[in-house]
């Protein structure tokens, strides 16, 4: 495939390339370039032919598991469908159910200042769940339920094509790792997920709202999260 380089001097928000794939967010207003191979898929190797819309369309309105019975909305995800960084929590909570967006909560709040933190956005950046229906009164989802969810957000990241996943807190890193161990023992180093593509566990904001002295744990992670996608820890935070 030939490298030509494709001038991203665009307007905000999103964009097309000749392939019709859509990019949108930040790093794609920033006056940088990219190559077509890069634009087709971030490890060159095939382009990317699943999309979000794709992925939403075959979930439905899904009945594929007992979460069905008590949802209010089912939360897909939100955020940049061509993001480098993607936040994974297990669940919706009450606020999520009623409004339908992830992470929107006291828990959301905390995220969204963690992201900003970063020096990013939440636009720029994909939040989605393990699982789309919220688990009745708050409790974990179970692993049948996690198992009927668990293709669409496998889907959902073949779509994205992150650089780097954040998984938070003990399910979604358990889930994406396929492994028992916990959140405090994974949490603090890079795992891969796929090829190309890193995993970084991390606490779960609304653990941090109970356990506030972990929250330089979690600053710490994403300080290797920022490295890792080439961006400037912000420098009141270094
Ligand atoms: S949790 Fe997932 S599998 Fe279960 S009903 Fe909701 S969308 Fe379907």
């Amino acid at each position: 495939m030939t490298e030509k380089r494709i001038n991203q001097s665009l307007p905000n928000n999103t964009v097309c390339n000749q392939q019709g794939l859509a990019y949108a967010g930040r790093w794609f207003r920033q006056d940088i370039e990219m190559t077509d191979k890069e634009a087709l898929s971030r490890d060159g190797l095939r382009p990317s032919v699943l999309t979000l819309e794709a992925v939403r369309d075959e979930l439905g309105a899904c009945a594929r598991c007992r979460l069905k019975n008590k949802r209010t909305k089912l939360v897909f995800g939100a955020g940049n469908p061509a993001a480098e960084l993607v936040f994974v929590g297990e669940g919706p909570g009450e606020d999520e159910d009623l409004q339908g967006e992830p992470f929107v909560g006291r828990a959301g709040k905390l995220l969204t200042r963690i992201i900003e933190a970063m020096g990013l956005a939440r636009q720029d950046v994909y939040i989605c769940n393990v699982v789309k229906c919220r688990p009745p009164g708050n409790r974990n989802p179970e692993s049948d339920e996690i198992a009927a969810c668990r293709p669409f957000l496998e889907k959902q990241i073949a779509a994205i094509r992150p650089k780097v996943i954040v998984a938070l807190g003990s399910h979604a890193a358990k889930t994406l790792l396929d492994t028992d161990t916990g959140i405090t023992a994974l949490r603090g180093k890079f795992y891969t997920y796929a090829d190309g593509i890193k995993l970084m566990p991390t606490f779960h904001p609304s653990y941090l709202l109970r356990n506030e002295s972990r929250k330089k744990d979690v600053w710490e992670d994403m300080k290797l999260v920022l490295k890792t996608l080439g961006l400037e820890v912000p420098s009141a935070r270094k």
